[in-house]
């Protein structure tokens, strides 16, 4: 069945008061990836990111906002441009925004859209591209941080190698602070993923703790690049590490055996972006 019709009949406002009601309980079972998949639906939280996403034409399902949101004028315009694209609207309780969201003082605007990932048959990397692979991440924050970082970088994407954690958890969503958005997401088994990197037409840089080139001494030109990030427990796998033009270590001192997944991502992108930050603000 199509996820969307399960959600009631679109285009309607109502006051919804009950945490028994069946749109809120479909909401709050986005909280569980397999809903979240059945549905190819996700939650994100704070009138802001969905004002955002509203803005770069992702579809909403639905808008949630407190009774204490009401005669907000960006909300009820935010209600209004719902309404109009087909979507519900809900005026509820803060209670049950907490019970969505599991948070004591929720945002008091969330939205549920429609989950979106890029094809990767799709990606053709041109000059300048910067896509990151990230091998099978298994933290929420650390997925959302590089999302983010990812976006600020001016880089083109993600790419999921293997199993990862789910870019539209709750958790994930909210460490993006709304780069979810703006940074195409593509997902991919490992040989689906060695299959497509053939074709890859630049460098494909791999970090890894036993890396022979140091993150400064390589020149990453003009062409286009793909990172390689490892898993946070067991770093790059031997068939990934095998496919990359380059191993890059960057240097540590102190006890530390290694870097944070999403530090060590956001010192690479800089790195690589050293010379060109396009449309960078100062
Ligand atoms: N125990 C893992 C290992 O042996 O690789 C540590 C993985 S580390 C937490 C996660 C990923 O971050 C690594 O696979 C690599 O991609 C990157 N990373 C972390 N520190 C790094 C460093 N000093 N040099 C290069 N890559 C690093």
């Amino acid at each position: 069945m199509n996820g969307r019709q399960t959600f009631g009949a679109p285009g309607r406002v109502r006051e919804v008061t009950s945490l028994a009601n069946p749109l809120v309980k479909e909401i709050k079972a986005l909280q569980l990836k397999k809903h979240r998949d059945e549905q190819h639906a996700f939650v994100a939280e704070g009138l802001k990111l969905v004002i955002d996403a509203l803005d770069l034409g992702w579809s909403i399902r639905t808008l949630v906002f407190a009774k204490s949101a009401l005669g907000n004028p960006s909300v009820e315009k935010t209600a209004a441009r719902t309404v109009a694209s087909g979507g519900n609207v809900l005026e509820v309780p803060e209670r049950i925004l907490t019970a969505i969201t599991r948070r004591d003082n929720p945002q008091a605007v969330l939205g549920v859209f429609t989950q979106r990932f890029m094809p990767l048959q799709d990606i053709h990397a041109a000059d300048r591209d910067l896509w990151v692979a990230l091998d099978r991440v298994r933290d929420p924050g650390n997925l959302g941080t590089i999302i983010r970082t990812v976006d600020a970088a001016g880089a083109r994407g993600v790419i999921l190698v293997g199993e990862a954690t789910d870019p539209f958890s709750l958790e994930t969503v909210r460490a993006t602070m709304g780069s979810v958005f703006a940074v195409p997401i593509a997902k991919a088994s490992q040989d689906a993923f060695l299959v497509w990197r053939k074709n890859f037409k630049g460098l494909v840089a791999g970090t890894h703790l036993e890396g022979t080139t140091d993150y400064r001494a390589v020149e990453f030109g003009n062409g286009p690049v793909l990172l390689m990030m490892g898993n946070e427990q067991q770093g790059l796998p031997e068939a990934l590490a095998r496919s990359c033009d380059a191993l890059i270590r960057i240097p540590q001192a102190g006890r530390a055996d290694s870097l944070n997944l999403a530090v060590a991502t956001g010192i690479m992108l800089y790195e690589i972006r050293r010379n060109a930050l396009p449309g960078a603000t100062a």
